[in-house]
């Protein structure tokens, strides 16, 4: 049900000795010599999320990309000041020290300005703060995947609960001006080490559908960060790229998508008797135990 091949970090399997020796010593030359989380070496938004994705893949921590580029990237009329990554909840300690090795140490402040303070609805897992030259400083965060009900599809070995499908995107390391592209065929990290890196992106469908079920079934705190999903969903609805319909393969998910958030019926009964219907068909299946966190 995925759209391209799980991602895994870099499949040596492929290559024989002489080229994996070669591969590892040019990855690790690389990663020495120049990635150094700046956003001046790797202008923001998107050259400073392929340097992280580059980062954590070195580190061999699978992640996908997450919040404000991934919604912008899928239609959302934003201007993105917040990058996020996905990543597994038993790596997030693995992950958080290999950006501080990369130049960039874990904020620990609890402040509304940082979207950190915990008894604020808009409070963001775990958070790093990105100088900026000019304008104000801008945010990347990590999110363990628990925090998302375990939904987003890390590696193959891990469940794939609500079948979510995402494309592997090309991105410049250093070029604003370079076009991402999709790059679903991506397998030969060598070629890609000096100027671009190939990232993972739930599709639009895929996305969406992570919302309805992230809106209906996390904690009451936990229904969204800088904006709940509710109204990420309301804000898509009428800017999705592509446009739906889409298919969530979910009779439940396809009639809240299409009477809340296409059609407009906001009213009180409508949403909780949906909400009930979602609950039905995908509760067990996301919140049960076939889903914690190994
Ligand atoms: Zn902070």
């Amino acid at each position: 049900m995925i759209s391209v091949s799980p991602p895994g970090v870099l499949h040596t399997s492929h290559f024989n000795a002489f080229n994996v020796a070669q591969v590892l010593s040019e990855l690790s030359h690389e990663g020495r010599k120049s990635i150094h989380l700046s956003p001046l070496e790797h202008p923001w938004p998107v050259c400073f999320t392929a340097a992280v994705s580059k980062v954590l893949d070195e580190a061999g921590i699978p992640n996908f990309v997450w919040g404000d580029l991934l919604n912008a990237w899928r239609g959302n009329p934003h201007i993105p000041n917040i990058c996020g990554f996905v990543v597994p909840t038993e790596g997030i300690q693995k992950a958080i020290d290999a950006i501080a090795m990369a130049g960039l140490p874990v904020c620990s402040c609890e402040s509304f300005e940082h979207l950190s303070n915990p008894e604020s609805l808009l409070s963001l897992p775990i958070h790093f703060c990105v100088p900026q030259e000019y304008g104000r400083n801008v945010l990347l965060f990590l999110c363990p995947n628990d925090v998302l009900l375990n939904l987003i599809p890390l590696t193959s070995a891990r469940a794939n609960p609500a079948s979510l499908q995402y494309d592997r995107i090309r991105l410049s390391l250093h070029n604003e001006l370079y076009f991402s592209q999709n790059d679903n065929n991506a397998v030969d990290p060598i070629s890609s080490v000096k100027t671009t890196h190939v990232t993972n992106v739930l599709t639009t469908a895929s996305l969406i559908k992570a919302w309805l079920l992230l809106d209906v079934l996390s904690a009451p705190h936990r229904v969204g960060f800088a904006y709940t999903y509710s109204f990420l969903l309301h804000l898509m609805a009428p800017h999705a790229i592509p446009e739906g319909p889409y298919d969530f393969e979910s009779k439940s998910l396809q009639t809240m998508w299409e009477k809340v958030y296409i059609g407009g019926d906001w009213s009180p009964e409508t949403f909780e008797s949906l909400q009930n219907e979602v609950r039905l068909e995908w509760e067990d299946l996301i919140l049960g135990k076939d889903n914690r966190d190994e």
